[in-house]
């Protein structure tokens, strides 16, 4: 039987408290039973020692794919035979799959984000402020440049990360990129189309914490988007709603990252309905 193996070391990681059933597999697994599909999403914790051992393994045991999240998104690349071009220029992996019994490294964050940015507006020709300069601000960067975002500006607390994103997507991606150090109540300019919180604020349980922006400069024409998955309604998609904006929430991008992920594995086009259903069973709404 097919299974699908998720190196994920720290289950708290990604959303912020210790949860019962690990909410990637519940989500996952609901797309398989409602697609008539036999087959298992497993929660394994792999220590960095055992990474070789473990992708080993995997291909013994027949797997046809699996996720990793920190710390093996970038280490698990020298375990690869391949990589998609996104997760290439990224250098980063959360999804692998066997093709052609080799495996391939993909990066499905951003390609997940852009999928739900892309119901709302089309990134070509766009200019796009990104809150964060981690996995997260990286992924959703290269994903909107190589989607045609033609400006990207990087806001981020530290100089040194902000400055190394800036570096690699003016290097590598068509987008002119220009890092901003985020000092105070950073405000949007007004041309422009796509803001993203790609940071870990208002992650739970620092609920209320709050994004330096000047949410004055939030117009009605613009999208808003957040990573934070939990809880879905952060400060900023209330704020943002308020405004008039169209909202992404970071349940959409979670979503979106796991149907590109079973379309890889499977060759299914999995029902989005049912795979958000099972998140905000554990979330709420
Ligand atoms: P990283 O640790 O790689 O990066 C965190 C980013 O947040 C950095 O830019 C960091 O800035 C910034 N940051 C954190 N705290 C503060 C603060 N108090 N003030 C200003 N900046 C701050 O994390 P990831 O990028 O991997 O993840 C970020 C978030 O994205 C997580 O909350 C995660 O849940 C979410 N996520 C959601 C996904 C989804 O599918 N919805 C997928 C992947 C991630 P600095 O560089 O200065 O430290």
């Amino acid at each position: 039987m097919p299974a699908e193996l998720n190196f994920q070391q720290q289950l708290t990681g990604c959303f912020g408290q210790p949860v019962s059933e690990n909410p990637t597999q519940a989500m996952v697994e609901a797309a398989y039973r409602h697609h008539g599909l036999d087959w298992r999403y497993l929660t394994i914790e792999v220590a960095p020692d055992g990474l070789a051992d473990a992708v080993a393994g995997a291909g013994a045991m027949g797997f046809v794919g699996f996720n990793c999240t920190i710390p093996h998104k970038v280490a698990v690349i020298q375990h690869l035979d391949g990589l998609g071009e996104s997760a290439e220029v990224m250098g980063a992996v959360n999804c692998v799959v066997r093709r052609d019994n080799q495996w391939i490294g993909e990066n499905t964050d951003g390609k997940g984000f852009v999928e739900g940015l892309q119901q709302l507006v089309d990134p070509t020709g766009k200019r796009v402020v990104i809150f964060g300069a981690g996995g997260a601000g990286r992924a959703i960067s290269v994903e909107v440049a190589l989607a045609g975002a033609t400006e990207i500006i990087i806001v981020n607390r530290s100089v040194e990360r902000g400055e190394e994103l800036v570096a690699l997507l003016n290097e590598r991606v068509p987008a002119k990129s220009t890092f901003v150090p985020w000092e105070g109540d950073y405000a949007i300019p007004a041309n422009t189309d796509i803001v993203v919180n790609a940071t870990s604020i208002g992650l739970y349980p620092d609920v209320d914490a709050r994004l330096e922006l000047d949410v004055n400069t939030l117009t009605a024409n613009m999208v808003v988007a957040d990573v934070i998955p939990n809880p879905p309604k952060t400060r900023l998609v209330r704020e943002a709603t308020e405004r008039g904006c169209a909202v992404i929430d970071g349940l959409g991008m979670l979503v979106n990252q796991g149907v590109i992920g079973i379309k890889y594995w499977s060759g299914i086009d999995p029902d989005p309905g049912v795979m958000r259903k099972a998140l905000e069973d554990i979330f709420g709404t």
